[in-house]
């Protein structure tokens, strides 16, 4: 089936063409730089940016793809979780394409197509499929029987997600919004000489929260850290503070993601969301699944930060699947659980 997906649940207006796993096209538009100077996300100004870039967003993904709105078998969208507004342009637009070219409609959640996307990059996913979801505002291990119909999740975070722990502590070293990717740059020309807290993963704390997450100690114990030098009249060594951050977060992530692979005996780890695209976390994951036997599943970075092609490619999926389609009256559901694979 040709599908095209729509993703507006954040700032970033996704289009994706996929065909059956392949493909075709994934154009986006991004009001990034309009947040940037508020130091973060702005609702209103987002899903006004969607509003504007809908159209010419879809006609630049047809044109690329070489395919016509009349080919499409079906239209896919990410129905929630994210912003009430922003989700609502893309709903509402999926809606319009959906009744006037006759076409079934799925309305998909956001968390599931960060997972589903690998397979337009790696193939089938492996049946259950052991996914480490990290994005802006979610940290999960997942146990994913069939991502169509039924992910479980295993643990989440406890606190702060692990990209919303990038992009404060980006803020507390004075680098831009959102922090992840100049935290990754920074860190590669800085030294771990910081050790900084691996929250939940000793004594009791991990007993009880075997595979979830904690990083608002951590984030708390940078500023600290950093507030320290300062009023010592220090200047702060960004990149080795950027590294010794980096590091906890990837040593904590990869390490409970592999316990669950024991733990479940799959010989397999996908990666998805905004912080999989870091390059340290794809370095140790990658080392460290070799060393334990387990296979590594990451798409390419443009593909783990939001994107329309993971939309469509879980679209694809839903139909290759015979899954029913959505109701066209499908709501934008800003607090979509995780466990609610479609709408
Ligand atoms: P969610 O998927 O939970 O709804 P979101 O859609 O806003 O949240 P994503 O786009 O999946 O989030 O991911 C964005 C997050 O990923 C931001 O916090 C950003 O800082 C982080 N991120 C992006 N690139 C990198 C990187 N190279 N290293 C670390 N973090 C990164
Ligand atoms: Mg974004
Ligand atoms: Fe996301």
């Amino acid at each position: 089936p040709l599908v095209l997906g729509i993703e507006t649940s954040c700032d970033e207006t996704g289009i994706g063409i996929v065909r059956g796993t392949t493909l075709l096209v994934d154009a986006i538009a991004s009001s990034v730089e309009e947040h940037a100077r508020f130091g973060g996300v702005v609702p209103e100004v987002a899903s006004r940016a969607h509003l504007e870039a809908m159209v010419p967003t879809i006609q630049r993904a047809c044109e690329t793809a070489g395919v016509a709105l009349t080919d499409l078998d079906g239209i896919a969208v990410t129905s929630g979780p994210g912003l009430a507004g922003a989700l609502m342009v893309g709903v509402a637009s999926a809606k319009a394409l959906a009744l006037s070219l006759g076409l079934p409609l799925y309305g998909v959640n956001h968390l599931a197509s960060h997972v589903a996307v690998d397979i337009v990059e790696h193939g089938p996913l492996p049946e259950p499929t052991m996914a480490l979801l990290v994005s802006g505002g979610h940290s999960s291990l997942l146990l994913v029987p069939d991502v169509t119909s039924d992910v479980r999740p295993l643990g989440s975070t406890v606190d702060d997600a692990a990209g919303e722990a990038f992009d404060k502590v980006a803020r507390v070293l004075g680098l831009p919004f959102p922090g992840g990717p100049h935290i990754d740059r920074a860190a590669r020309d800085g030294q771990i000489t910081i050790d900084f807290p691996r929250g939940l993963t000793a004594g009791r704390d991990m007993e009880r929260h075997r595979f979830d997450f904690s990083f608002s100690g951590l984030k708390t114990a940078v500023t600290r850290w950093v507030t320290a030098e300062r009023e010592a009249g220090r200047g702060i060594p960004v990149a080795d503070v950027a590294a010794s951050f980096q590091e906890a977060v990837t040593d904590v992530l990869t390490r409970k993601a592999i316990d669950a692979c024991r733990e479940h005996g799959a010989d397999h780890l996908q990666i998805g969301g905004g912080v999989a695209a870091n390059s340290r976390l794809r370095a140790m994951a990658r080392e460290r699944c070799d060393r334990a036997g387990i296979q590594l599943r990451v798409p390419r970075p443009g593909l783990c930060t939001d994107n329309g092609a993971m939309v469509a490619a879980l679209g694809a999926q839903m139909m290759l699947k015979g899954r029913e389609a959505s109701r066209l009256d499908l709501p934008a559901d800003s607090s979509m659980p995780v466990t609610l694979v479609r709408a």
